[in-house]
């Protein structure tokens, strides 16, 4: 066997591997089996093809489009690798080009698609000529759970079998956690080692936050990116165009991109949004797919996206460069509602829904994470990290306190109404408050009206939405949307468990400011530290002398 980084070096020519690579390449060389998820652009390919030339014999790859077979062939010549293809594209020279080499023993990697392949004459003729390792790309194409699922994939698991149980090395970027098992269950007889690599994007800062008020939310985190290049994603077409006009009314260069644009004015926006500088692309989903601007410095949601998945997706579109780049999540109770309401009403399958469900609820668990975000995010993707330092959470700290006897008055007053009521209802019980249906329904009269009276409705939305997003309650969707409680739920009404709440996000702003700035005073500060009798001298000081008003440290509890 020859040694991969030799090949690196003589036959690639990069000076080093890629993030994961070279594991993934020993393993190949070690004779197992992989399923390899890393993200577009980390470099899959080699993973193969670099095995491929370490040893001898012929590598099959599966690729679902003729185009990409066409570029990673030319890439391989260009290499001086003898490599082709079989496709319903090819012309006679090609294919009888293709089979000389395979039957002289010289072809080296042979790119098939699944049609190809699910034709047992082709898989006969490569298992007599002898192939050594199949590797197959783009193998969410196998799961019904990914957005392009190929019948043909689903056929590769006999094709594997067929070519004599090849050693099999499975890829793709697409990394959750149904699509994962889907494509191990249908490719692989035994459990392959699983590898997956390279999802941080430690350039990105994540922040997400509730909406209170999304306009001043919005406008505060685009008034520090002005003349930046950025996308702000928006839930409707309508939206796009309200958004785009105050925006450019607030002095912006800011565009609308949507589907029920005309096809001229979607790509001339598109044009300018890549060619000048300083523009903020207005958009809804439909923008951002194979959008390849380097140096797009902020993505914002003004609603939640759709899934972890498309989330990850869309910040991953800002800072490509590498270079430092910003985001921020606005989301509210009511844009779960509209997401779930959107799963519920497609026409997908019972199965696909509940998967569609989990990738929501993963998401609203990210927004309301009680410790660093890029670690709740990396999780879903299954890969571990520290604390980022780079993200909301860990910049601004996390506060927490007990929310048991909080949580027990929401989950109360949900099984008091019977497991029939939405959010603004229940509130308006805690809070108090007298409003037509509360009337109507006769819960003036219950033992939980007015029990959180002593918080505002904003409070009640967060710890309402915390406690969804820890499990504890679910979201009913028949007519109207109703929350109903879990088994966790359960457990916590009657104080079998107990649980941690956040308190920072329940303050104000100014609030928050104040209790983390006496916090690090007392953290740093003793009060007989030397430090803190400087401090003393230089506010007298100032005081005194310049007439500066005096400024306030927090220590041991005790203003100065
Ligand atoms: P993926 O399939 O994961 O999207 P590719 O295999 O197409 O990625 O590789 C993306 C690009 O990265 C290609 O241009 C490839 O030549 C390059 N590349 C792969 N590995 C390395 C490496 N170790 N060093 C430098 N460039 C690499
Ligand atoms: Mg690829």
């Amino acid at each position: 066997m020859i040694d991969p980084r030799k090949i690196l070096h003589d036959v690639f020519g990069f000076p080093s591997f890629r993030e994961g690579q070279e594991e993934i390449v020993r393993a190949v060389l070690a004779g197992e089996d992989v399923l390899a998820i890393m993200p577009t652009g980390a470099g899959k390919s080699l993973c193969y093809q670099l095995p491929t030339l370490a040893r001898e014999g012929l590598t099959v790859v599966v690729s679902p489009l003729i185009a990409l077979m066409r570029d990673q062939v030319a890439a391989l010549r260009h290499f001086g690798i003898e490599a082709g293809s079989l496709n319903s594209a090819n012309d006679p020279a090609e294919n009888r080009r293709v089979v000389d080499a395979v039957r002289e023993k010289r072809m080296r990697i042979l790119y098939a698609s699944p049609e190809r392949l699910a034709n047992t004459g082709t898989t006969e003729w490569l298992a007599r000529s002898g192939v050594n390792l199949l590797a197959i790309d783009e193998a969410h194409c196998v799961s019904q759970w990914g957005h392009d699922f190929r019948p043909e994939y689903a056929m590769l698991g006999e094709v594997r079998q067929r070519l004599g149980n090849v050693q099999t090395i499975a890829l793709t970027a697409t990394a959750d956690v149904a699509t994962r098992s889907d494509i191990m269950h249908r490719l692989f007889e035994e459990e392959p080692r699983l590898f997956i690599h390279g999802f941080d994007r430690p350039n990105l800062r994540l922040a997400m936050q509730a909406k209170e008020h999304s306009r001043r939310q919005l406008f505060s985190f685009l008034d520090k990116h002005r003349h930046e290049s950025g996308i702000v994603y928006c839930s409707s077409r309508d939206a796009t165009e309200r958004l785009a006009d105050s925006l450019s009314q607030a002095g912006y260069r800011a565009l609308p991109y949507h589907a029920g644009m005309h096809q001229q004015d979607r790509a001339k926006n598109q044009d300018i949004f890549l060619q000048e500088d300083g523009v903020v692309m207005v958009a809804t989903v439909a923008f951002g797919m194979g959008i390849d601007k380097p140096d797009v410095r902020f993505v914002a949601h003004a609603a939640l996206p759709k899934s972890i998945e498309a989330y990850y997706q869309e910040i991953g579109r800002a800072g490509r460069d590498g270079a430092p780049a910003d985001t921020l999540t606005l989301y509210g109770l009511d844009d779960m509602r509209l997401r779930r309401l959107q799963i519920e009403e497609s026409d997908a399958a019972d199965e696909q829904k509940r998967v569609e469900r989990q990738r929501l609820n993963a998401l609203v668990a990210l927004c309301e994470a009680p410790r660093c975000r890029r670690q709740t995010l990396l999780a879903y993707f299954g890969e571990t990290t520290e604390p980022c330092g780079n993200c909301d959470l860990c910049i601004d700290g996390v506060m927490s306190f007990d929310g048991t006897i909080e949580a027990q008055k929401i989950l109360s007053a949900i099984v008091r109404t019977g497991e029939r009521f939405g959010t603004e209802h229940l509130i308006s019980i805690l809070v108090g408050e007298e409003t037509d249906s509360i009337r109507r329904f006769g819960h003036d009269k219950l033992k939980t009206f007015g029990v959180g009276n002593d918080r505002s409705k904003t409070e009640w939305r967060s710890l309402l939405r915390q406690i969804y997003a820890a499990g504890l309650i679910s979201l009913e969707l028949a007519e109207y949307g109703r929350w109903t409680l879990t088994d966790r739920g359960v457990a916590v009404l009657k104080g079998q468990e107990r649980i941690e709440l956040r308190s920072d996000v329940l303050m104000k702003p100014a609030e928050r400011r104040r209790r983390r700035g006496r916090m690090e005073a007392e953290a740093i500060v003793p009060s007989d530290d030397p430090l803190l009798l400087d401090l003393k001298a230089l506010r007298t000081r100032l005081a005194k002398e310049e007439g500066v008003p005096a400024y306030v440290i927090f220590s041991d509890r005790s203003l100065i």
